[in-house]
């Protein structure tokens, strides 16, 4: 058998569209009215002003319907459409998208008796419900996935960020040298760090106790971060022993480094309940040598320095040549 679209010819579908009772308009993707049957007519004169695909249905399924056409896709569902008497009554609505953007829409009444109007409006409410409950699942895995998100964030931080001073941690900081030692390679260009210790720190511990002792460490880390400028690296390396890695610098950019933070440090009066106190920190400073040094023996060479800066008499900084 031939399917009947293909058997009636092109011209007698307009007299098919004007004389059916289903009401069919054409609108573009907006909604907006651009023609429609004999049917449609009829329900437009008898209603309030319709210029708007939306102005038919009741205000509570105008996004819904305005969702179906920004869609564009084939959809064919049941809603209340608004009626001159007041009451609205259920149709059969389809929605037909065209090739050139605009869409076919038919509305076609349900000759309802009164149990099956029942049944349309208790599946009508249960559709709701569902709809809402999806909503509602749709929001709680939104949040979980946000909360989930933030635990990852600080599990990240815990793991990168030593607690007492912010800083990268020594695993991170070891890490960022080793980069920025691949990078120097990879580029041939300089990169110097510096290994800080706090002077005579056990004897702050000792003299004011420990967690005087902490807040001085804290005090110090961030004066260390307040002088340190991208893209150059601080972290909190032992102790109270400080790595400061220095990318594209050479020995005297770090050494002029190290004289600033010298200075300021040992400038800074650290308040601390009602002590007031000075440190000094001392500094070795080494510069990475390429075909030479890998990142443990860059590290080892400073560390060497900081040590013959704490003989020299500490509170200096000194470079290994
Ligand atoms: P030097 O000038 O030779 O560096 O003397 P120093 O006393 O600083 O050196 P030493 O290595 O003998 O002592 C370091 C002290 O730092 C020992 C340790 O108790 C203290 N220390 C290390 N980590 C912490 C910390 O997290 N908090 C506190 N309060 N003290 C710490
Ligand atoms: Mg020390
Ligand atoms: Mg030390």
């Amino acid at each position: 058998m031939k399917k009947l679209e293909q058997l009636i010819s092109p011209n007698k579908v307009g007299e098919l569209f004007e004389n059916i009772h289903v009401m069919i308009t054409l609108v573009d993707s907006s909604g907006a009215l651009i023609s429609w049957n004999h049917a449609f007519g009829d329900y437009k004169k008898s209603n309030s002003p319709i210029n708007k695909l939306e102005d038919i249905f009741l205000q509570q399924d105008r996004h819904q319907v305005n969702f179906k056409l920004s869609a564009a896709s084939q959809e064919h569902w049941t809603s209340e459409i608004i009626s001159n008497n007041g009451t609205p009554s259920f149709f059969d609505c389809a929605l037909i998208p065209m090739s050139n953007g605009n869409l076919l829409f038919t509305a076609e009444k349900i000759a309802s008796t009164p149990d099956t109007q029942k049944l349309i409006e208790r599946l009508n409410r249960q559709v709701k419900m569902f709809r809402l409950e999806r909503e509602a699942a749709k929001k709680i895995a939104r949040n979980k996935q946000v909360e989930m998100e933030s635990v990852m964030i600080q599990a990240r931080e815990v793991a990168q960020i030593d607690p007492l001073t912010f800083l990268l941690n020594r695993r991170m900081i070891v890490k960022e040298l080793q980069s920025e030692v691949i990078r120097a390679v990879r580029y041939n260009s300089p990169l110097s760090i510096s290994v800080m210790d706090i002077d005579y720190f056990k004897s702050v511990n000792d003299t004011y106790g420990h967690l005087v002792g902490d807040e001085v460490l804290r005090q110090v880390a961030y004066q260390l971060r307040d002088h340190t400028r991208q893209p150059d690296i601080a972290g909190r390396y032992g102790g109270e022993e400080f790595l400061i890695l220095l990318p594209n610098s050479d020995l005297k950019a770090a050494a002029e480094q190290a004289s600033r933070l010298c200075r300021q440090i040992s400038q800074a009066v650290v308040q601390v309940q009602e002590h007031s106190i000075h440190v000094t920190v001392s500094i070795g400073i080494a510069q990475f040598r390429h075909e030479v040094d890998t990142w443990d023996t860059l590290l080892n060479r400073s560390d060497n320095a900081m040590y013959e800066a704490k003989r020299a008499g500490r509170n200096r900084w000194v470079v290994d040549e």
